[in-house]
């Protein structure tokens, strides 16, 4: 619908006043600037191009932010922050708000094991800093390029290497709340500079800024958080299990994990991992690979590899992790599998073994992507893009795999697809990630992998009522969190219009209340 004739002159009030306040150079209406903005590679990659925002924000300060709140309130326009923008999956905001210039270390803090980022802090600038104290910090599989504080505090995310022992890695935060009030959690709120959510007889209210992938209303913009850093110590291990079933890799990795034997565990299929192993290696292997996804099914895994890979990494003493590995090898012989030998890995995958070692023994993530930014992962396939996310029980997630390689390849028709598995908090669960790889630029493909992710998600609903469906919120069919009999929407809408009555804060599709010259209510999309 078109903007009412007010909306450009107040635009161009706000443009002015953000460009006297934060400077020229940091506010833009320049349409190549907001372009660039228009589109999410990450994960929810099967989101389509959109329109972009109307102006683009680059602060510097607390107080820059709390401008711009002020300055949204006043003129009625809608914000959106974002730190790497890579799950971001609509960016129609008014204005938007790049945190990546807010980018100060305020404390590294070994004695009390955390770190006090600004959002604009990258990995690839932390962990060097990090090493050098001998310590290291969560990371997924993602590009170094990306921002702790995005990933750990803004997401909360879980699906990193220390999910084995604590899911939820932030102890803290900072945040500009939309009536641009400043607000800390836990014990920071109460001045103090200690950062913990273990203050007694304070509410812990973390969660309620993290967002879900904007299902959930932007309740305010995080400005610093305080994240778990983890010593290094002075020796570590990744024992390779190779099983011929996923139910026993899944044992495998359950039962370290239950035993808190190592910082995380994780399975994955023969697909991912030879998939990897081809991608790093290139060549006219990557060609056979396909070729064989072409034709075998899903049970008849690439050249002698096992059907599923499952190891687990740990980090102590010298004389710990000795135990450890000496461990892992009986529990795999119990569980009727195995951990294999230098000389088999060698032999099979070599390269996707040092990529493992690199990342999740050697804890150096940077040693060989540094310079790598999201764009040149995998070429122009999303990798991940019509990624399906399911979190239950093993043995549920044990049930649900062979269903639904069956249910892929007899419905759709589809050849065998990478997932992995990863587990939570000492065995309380796992996460079974299946990534049906999306061709970017084919809007046909794009459109066919979005239909089977939705469908089979629906499907997962109906025929495993324990297992949560990612993007559940407002997505999954019947069982959406918003409007669920005992769902929390309607406690999160009325939060939001106490903290936001102006919904300043952007949701994708929402209409939203504008003056007109004469200060009449008239709605706009
Ligand atoms: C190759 C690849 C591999 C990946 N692997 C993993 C993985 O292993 N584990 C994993 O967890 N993820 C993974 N991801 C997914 C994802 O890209 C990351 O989780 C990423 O760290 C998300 O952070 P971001 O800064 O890009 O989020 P953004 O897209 O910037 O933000 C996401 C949401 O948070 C909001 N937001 C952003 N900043 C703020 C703020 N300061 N205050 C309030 N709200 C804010 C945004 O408005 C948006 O709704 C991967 C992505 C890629 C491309």
């Amino acid at each position: 619908m078109a903007k009412s004739a007010s909306f450009e002159s107040r635009k161009a009030r706000a443009f002015k006043e953000l460009a006297a306040c934060l400077g020229e150079e940091n506010v833009s209406e320049n349409p190549a600037v907001r372009s660039s903005y228009r589109w999410s590679w990450g994960f929810v990659a099967v989101a389509p191009y959109g329109k972009g925002p109307e102006l683009v924000v680059m602060p510097r300060t607390v107080e820059h932010v709390q401008e711009i709140v002020r300055l949204a309130n006043k003129e009625k326009l809608t914000v959106l922050p974002i730190c790497a923008g890579s799950l971001t999956p609509s960016f129609e905001a008014d204005i938007l708000i790049d945190m990546m210039k807010m980018d100060r270390i305020i404390k590294i803090d070994p004695e009390s094991s955390y770190v006090v980022l600004e959002p604009g802090v990258t990995y690839n600038r932390l962990i060097p800093l990090l090493r050098k104290e001998g310590y290291t910090i969560a990371i997924g599989s993602f590009p170094p390029t990306f921002s702790p504080v995005g990933n750990l505090a803004v997401q909360q995310g879980f699906n990193h290497n220390f999910s084995g022992r604590v899911s939820n890695q932030t102890l803290g935060l900072e945040i500009v709340m939309l009536d641009g009030s400043l607000l800390r959690t836990g014990t920071a709120s109460m001045g103090s500079d200690y950062w913990s959510p273990q203050a007694g007889g304070v509410p812990d209210i973390r969660g309620l800024f993290a967002t879900s992938l904007q299902a959930t209303p932007l309740m305010g913009i995080v400005t610093k958080a305080a994240i778990r850093i983890w010593p290094l110590m002075e020796a570590s291990g990744l024992p390779i299990g190779g099983f011929d079933t996923f139910a026993k890799a899944v044992k495998f990795s359950k039962t370290v994990t239950q035993s808190c034997l190592g910082d995380q565990s994780m399975v994955w299929n023969w697909v991912l991992t030879a998939m990897t192993e081809s991608h790093i290696k290139g060549s006219k292997d990557h060609i056979d690979l396909l070729t064989h996804r072409m034709t075998a099914d899903y049970t008849e895994p690439y050249k002698g590899l096992y059907y599923c890979y499952a190891w687990t990494q740990f980090r102590g003493y010298k004389e710990q992790v000795d135990c450890n590995l000496k461990l892992c090898e009986r529990i795999a012989k119990e569980i009727g599998g195995k951990i294999l030998g230098n000389e088999e890995l060698g032999n099979t995958i070599p390269n996707c073994w040092k990529s493992w070692k690199r990342d999740y023994k050697d804890f150096d993530p940077l040693a060989e992507k540094r310079e790598k930014h999201m764009w040149s992962y995998m070429g122009g396939e999303r990798p991940g893009g019509g990624s399906a996310y399911f979190n239950g029980s093993t043995d549920d997630l044990i049930k649900l795999e062979d269903a639904f390689n069956r249910t892929l390849r007899d419905k759709y028709n589809q050849n065998p697809q990478p997932y992995y598995v990863r587990m939570f908090e000492g065995g309380t669960g796992a996460h079974l990630r299946y990534m049906l790889p999306v061709d970017a630029m084919d809007e046909y493909h794009r459109k066919r992998v979005t239909k089977m992710r939705e469908e089979m998600s629906s499907w997962v609903n109906d025929n495993f009522p324990n297992i949560h469906v990612a993007g559940g919120y407002k997505r999954g069919g019947y069982k959406k969190v918003e409007t669920h009999s005992i769902g929390m929407g309607s406690a999160l809408n009325r939060i939001r219009d106490a903290l936001d009555p102006n919904h300043v804060g952007f949701l994708p599709g929402e209409k939203r209340l504008e003056p007109d010259e004469e200060g009449k209510a008239v709605t706009a999309g």
